[in-house]
């Protein structure tokens, strides 16, 4: 009995997790997907404080990562993808008002373009006071749909004008939209960032992979208290790795470290959700579907522990 209860202890202190979340929009009502009210961001920011998360600097989490340290499970990170102007005019201010650092991922071509809902360098500059500033590409595009010239143009193009007028290089990287696969990551990953964050809901440890950090979307009607419950499951995946234009998924294989594990989950996009025997922690089963949409989402768990993986179709190969 005594053991059982250090092994609790050891596990619960082995699987601290953090979470890094992704705003978009603020007080913002036209676009409800996106949005964040105000009333909810101070509800969110209130349940932090008062169950003693402490809001850290993206930066200061990477380091821990790069440290081997153990990541404390209180530990919650804030960001903000694409720089509207609703962050700057409704947002901005309760950030200042609980002092909870954040890091902006800058849509570079959106404020050179100075379209109208997104803000313009003098105000990303402002911003940079009290957060940090990281890059979001120049286009915003889907990236998997572009060849590898095209993408690494868009960075180019993107990083230059994000360095000319912000004065600094980014440190670290998001999807647009979150969208990626091996193709487009490992064409981030050569432009030097220390971290590429996507937009999968899950959790952070120390084995986690600094160029593929989940993040749980705080939008629309988002459920807070259920997000910081998942941890991060130590997966590695094996089969499928991407989705081709035919959509065809045959086989699902991934190790996890969860060696005395015997039931796990998994969920699959337009498939739902199904239980499955492990062997020593591995997932291996026959799925022979075919994800007709153009991005599908395969999640597999043990028990609060889970691992995404985001399907999209690539164009370019075959
Ligand atoms: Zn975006």
């Amino acid at each position: 009995m005594k053991s059982f209860w250090l092994l609790l202890f050891l596990c619960t202190w082995i699987w601290a997790d953090a979470h890094i979340f992704v705003y978009h929009r603020f007080g913002d009502s036209r676009y409800p997907s996106t949005n964040t009210t105000l009333e909810e961001l101070r509800k969110e920011f209130t349940y932090f404080k008062e169950h003693q998360y402490t809001v850290v600097p993206l930066s200061k989490l990477i380091a821990a990562l790069k440290a081997k340290e153990t990541i404390p499970d209180n530990w919650v990170v804030l960001t903000i993808d694409d720089n509207y102007k609703s962050f700057y005019q409704n947002g901005l201010a309760l950030f200042q008002e609980f002092k909870y650092p954040f890091s902006m991922f800058v849509y570079v071509g959106a404020t050179e373009q100075k379209y109208g809902d997104f803000m313009s360098w003098n105000e990303l500059k402002e911003c940079a006071k009290y957060g940090e500033l990281e890059f979001h590409s120049m286009h915003h595009p889907h990236m998997t749909t572009f060849t590898d010239e095209n993408i690494k143009k868009d960075f180019d193009e993107g990083l230059a004008l994000f360095e000319k007028h912000l004065e600094q290089k980014p440190h670290f990287f998001s999807y647009p939209f979150g969208e990626f696969n091996p193709r487009v990551k490992a064409i981030a990953q050569s432009y030097g960032f220390e971290a590429i964050l996507n937009q999968n809901m899950g959790a952070v440890a120390s084995f986690s992979d600094v160029f593929d950090l989940d993040r749980s979307a705080l939008v629309g009607k988002s459920d807070l208290q259920s997000f910081l419950k998942y941890k991060a499951l130590n997966a590695t995946w094996i089969e499928p790795l991407f989705l081709k234009k035919d959509g065809k998924v045959s086989h699902l294989h991934v190790k996890t470290a969860e060696t005395q594990a015997h039931k796990g989950g998994i969920y699959i996009s337009e498939n739902g959700y199904r239980e499955i025997a492990l062997n020593e922690g591995v997932f291996e089963t026959d799925i022979n579907t075919t994800l007709t949409k153009e991005r599908s989402r395969i999640l597999i768990s043990v028990g609060t522990k889970i691992s995404t993986k985001l399907m999209v179709k690539d164009n370019v190969i075959q």
